[in-house]
């Protein structure tokens, strides 16, 4: 027997001998893995359709139609610590790509951008976050269980926790190690281009396999086997002083942080192609990295056990690197309808 975080005696429901234990409460939230960032910290509350709910109770039914089928759209959002306050990056940007995903799965959301935008912000306010991770998700609930949702509720929560680096701080300072996937992604004939709860599930194969195998990240190629992105960012990659990224058609999402990164890269006066690559192409590329809310800039020091490059990461990766995290500070002085300030 060992102890839940409840403190409630138990090793499973399932009771030895005839019949069935009685379901087992949790008082208090179990520990949450966070990979390489470590345990998540509970925060106070979770905003859930207009309410803030203590964490513990925002809960759902097990008979949910997202949990069966998938059918729920999310968003990963970061908030920063600036010397202007706290500032949500991007945060109507990806509200509106929430409602991008939910007008491809025909999902009529109750809440709209600017309210949204304003739930996100009162979520880190009311929890005391300077900085942190926003997770806005609307999901199919209770009214349907067959495969026509239609009379399925649609319930929308917003999660807000602190959060570090998503491939670790060594990474983000000397690169990862990154395998190509066993698992193709899915293409854009298969599901809408959006960013939907059921299909992270073909991005989670890769990230096991990767991780199982001993890489910090897996890269994945389409059904044409051309480079689409990593299991959640999109790829870069610097010959000859050019900048390459997989266009979007080939079947990554369009990333928020891929569009500020080729913005800044732009700027400096680099030029930026997106261009079909294939497997061999990142074998020779100078430098690779990748771009995500959650990964930010993250350099590739490695692939499919090759160095990229020498190995370490290159001066263009530590140029967007730079430009991406004073952007973020609220220290570049430029892009400043990017900074929501909470
Ligand atoms: N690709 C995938 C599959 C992702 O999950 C993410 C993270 N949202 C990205 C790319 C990067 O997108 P963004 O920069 O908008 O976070």
């Amino acid at each position: 027997m060992k102890s839940s975080s409840s403190g409630t005696t138990a090793t499973s429901n399932r009771a030895s001998g005839a019949g069935w234990a009685c379901v087992r409460h949790f008082s208090e939230p179990a520990p949450i893995d966070c990979g390489k960032m470590g345990p998540m910290e509970p925060t106070k509350y979770i905003w859930f359709d207009g309410e803030m709910v203590p964490w513990a109770d925002a809960n759902v039914h097990v008979l949910s139609h997202a949990l069966h089928y998938g059918t729920g759209i999310f968003e990963g959002i970061r908030a920063y610590e600036t010397p202007q306050g706290t500032e949500v990056f991007r945060l109507t940007d990806h509200m509106a790509r929430l409602h991008q995903s939910a007008k491809a799965y025909n999902m009529k959301l109750d809440w709209s951008v600017p309210e949204l935008v304003e739930a996100a912000k009162e979520i880190l306010r009311v929890n005391g976050l300077e900085s942190g991770y926003v997770r806005p998700i609307s999901f199919l609930e209770l009214g349907a269980i067959g495969l026509n949702p239609a009379g399925a509720r649609v319930r929308t929560a917003i999660i807000a926790w602190k959060w570090g680096a998503y491939l670790g701080e060594e990474g983000v300072l000397n690169g990862i190690r990154v395998k190509v996937s066993s698992w193709r992604r899915f293409p854009n004939t298969a599901f809408p281009n959006a960013k939907a709860t059921g299909t992270y599930i073909n991005s989670i194969l890769a990230k096991m396999e990767a991780v199982q195998s001993g890489y910090d990240e897996a890269l994945m190629l389409n059904q044409d086997g051309v480079v689409s992105e990593g299991s959640g960012e999109n790829l870069f990659l610097v010959r000859g002083g050019v900048v390459y990224t997989p266009p979007i058609a080939v079947g990554c999402l369009d990333g928020l942080t891929r569009n500020a990164v080729m913005t800044l890269l732009a700027e400096e006066g680099y030029e930026i192609v997106e261009k079909t690559l294939d497997r061999s192409d990142l074998y020779y590329g100078d430098e690779v990295f990748f771009t995500g809310t959650a990964a930010e800039v993250t350099p590739v020091r490695e692939i499919d056990d090759r160095p990229v490059g020498d190995g370490t990461p290159g001066p263009v990766t530590r140029v967007a690197q730079a430009l991406y995290a004073d952007l973020v500070a609220g220290k570049l002085g430029k892009h400043q309808d990017w900074l929501e300030y909470i």
